[in-house]
């Protein structure tokens, strides 16, 4: 195993691979990782006595897409990756034994600044630019398949009976993926920024995320997902005076 500052990856995903759902396995968790592993115990998708978690706190990460494609002399020089900087909680969030002592959270950050400017603009002005963004998408499902809030075990987008989304990759058929992704993830993203890092067309996947957290914080209350394991997000149950607004 190799643990260094390109070590950036979002581990949770793999206690979904089926070996490691019957049997036990001991992961090593950073903030990110940990939320992860508290969303899908949330979903009853993995159980706590089959995992054993190692935490370690983060001191903020490289992407080694950055370092392949830049020119830097050596991997000390290669910034932090934009998830890192924007990361709130690079403490683990659960753990069975921690190793070193915690880092210092950061400063409060605003994490919705990308959002309120895209707010400010028409909605002519926000359509075009979300056409454009879709127009770039391959629809590689890279974003889906790294995300530990998309863990369906059959995903909707792979059915045949019904086929929800044409093989030909269009605009219309692409933006409608993104709006069923993003609906999915909604109340239960953590903001671990994976699908952002590992898109290879360099879509802004943040920016939609963040906008559906926004709203949800805005109509239920503060949320942020994977923190606790108690909380229990605010699209997965009712309450009567829950808000209608979101629908
Ligand atoms: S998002 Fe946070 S916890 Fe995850 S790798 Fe970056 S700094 Fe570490
Ligand atoms: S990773 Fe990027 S290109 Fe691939 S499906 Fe997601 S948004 Fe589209
Ligand atoms: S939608 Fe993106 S940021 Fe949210 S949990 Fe999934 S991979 Fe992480």
């Amino acid at each position: 195993m190799v643990w260094d500052d390109f070590a950036i990856n979002n581990l949770a995903i793999y206690l979904l691979d089926k070996p490691n759902k019957d049997r036990k396995v001991a992961l090593f968790v950073k903030g990110c990782d940990s939320r992860g592993v508290v969303r899908m115990l949330q979903d009853n998708q993995i159980k706590r006595e089959n995992i054993y978690l190692i935490g370690i706190p983060c001191p903020g990460l490289k992407d080694p897409k950055t370092a392949a494609r830049g020119y830097y002399k050596d991997a000390g020089s290669v910034p932090e990756a934009k998830k890192c900087e924007e990361c709130r909680h690079p403490n683990p969030v659960l753990y069975d034994e921690i190793l070193g002592t915690p880092v210092e959270e950061p400063q409060e950050k605003d994490r919705f600044a990308e959002v309120n400017e895209l707010e400010k603009k028409s909605v002519d002005e926000r359509y075009a630019y979300w056409t454009a963004q879709a127009d770039k998408c391959l629809r590689c499902f890279a974003c889906r398949n790294v995300c530990p809030a998309c863990s369906c075990p059959d995903c909707m987008f792979d059915c045949t009976k019904p086929r929800w989304l044409d093989k030909e990759v269009s605009t219309e058929q692409n933006q409608f993926f993104h709006m069923i992704r993003v609906w999915h993830v909604a109340d239960r993203c953590i903001e671990c920024g994976e699908c952002e890092r590992v898109c290879p067309a360099g879509l802004p996947l943040m920016q939609l995320n963040r906008k559906l957290i926004k709203d949800i914080n805005e109509l239920f209350g503060p949320f942020e997902a994977g923190l606790d394991l108690e909380q229990r997000p605010p699209l997965t149950h009712y309450e009567t005076g829950d808000p209608e607004e979101l629908m």
